[in-house]
């Protein structure tokens, strides 16, 4: 048998790889840094998704626990490790009884666990709630409304993207399409939305210190945000939506949108699901 000399790498070949290992470092780092940001979201989320799980088992159980007692992992009882964001987010709570609990993280945002209404009144009544939640938690934390929701004070723009970022997740509820068929309404994508009454008018009461139905109109609109003007709307006393010629509703209270909508004759829309 012929004997094979055994060889090792030679300078030349070393350096070589060393070379190819450094470019493909320099690649793969500024990648590595954008995936590791997407990592610590989704690692933050699923963080908050668990505390929200146990808290939600524990009810079940019939043994309620604060989420706060959650998050600290009071005496080390809950989880392994204290729950916490990768980017060092903070975390707070908004606890509505029987309505909904928010876990919100200060880099990643907010998710909500409850027992939220779809239904226009229902969505309706969580916009009060939380109005009234809102109003009663700024009398001792007087950056509740920053915090909760990017605005300074309590306003048309800070309840709906309060409502629909954090309570909704990110779009308002659906409007049943059925609706905007039987309407004759252009296709789209309609969403039921809530429109507070708001007053610049330094001698007329502040409508949202004392939030009420009369002042939350209820319309649909394939636009998210900004735009008043709406062919649909939802008549809270006769729980049906109407449909008509195109109506601004900022400002007004339901008594006064009710009245242009009689003006216009807008009738109501026949469909049953
Ligand atoms: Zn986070």
């Amino acid at each position: 048998m012929r004997k094979q000399k055994k060889r090792g790498f030679t300078l030349i070949e070393l350096i070589v790889v060393v070379a190819i290992l450094v470019a493909l470092l320099l690649i793969l780092v500024p990648r590595l840094t954008g995936f590791t940001s997407t990592a610590a979201e989704v690692q933050c989320q699923q963080t908050r998704q668990k505390v929200m799980e146990m808290y939600n088992a524990y009810q079940i159980k019939g043994e309620p626990v604060s989420i706060e007692d959650l998050l600290k992992n009071k005496d080390d009882e809950y989880f392994i490790s204290t729950p916490k964001c990768a980017s060092g987010g903070k975390y707070s709570v908004v606890e509505i009884k029987g309505l909904v609990t928010l876990i919100k993280c200060s880099k990643h945002g907010s998710i909500s666990s409850g027992n939220l209404d779809y239904t226009p009144k229902g969505i309706q009544s969580a916009m009060l709630e939380f109005m009234k939640f809102l109003n009663e938690q700024k009398k001792t934390n007087s950056s509740i409304i920053r915090e909760l929701t990017g605005n300074s004070k309590l306003n048309n723009d800070a309840i709906r993207n309060f409502m629909k970022n954090e309570i909704y997740g990110g779009s308002w509820p659906a409007l049943d399409n059925g609706i905007v068929n039987a309407a004759n309404l252009p296709k789209g994508d309609y969403k039921i939305q809530i429109c507070y009454r708001h007053v610049t008018d330094p001698n007329v009461e502040n409508p949202y210190n004392n939030p009420v139905p009369e002042n939350a109109i209820i319309y649909a609109s394939t636009i998210q945000g900004g735009n008043w003007n709406t062919s649909l709307i939802y008549n809270q006393d006769d729980n049906k939506w109407y449909s008509g010629k195109s109506l601004v509703i900022n400002g007004k209270t339901w008594t006064e949108v009710k009245t242009l909508m009689e003006e216009k004759g807008w009738k109501p829309v026949e469909y049953s699901e």
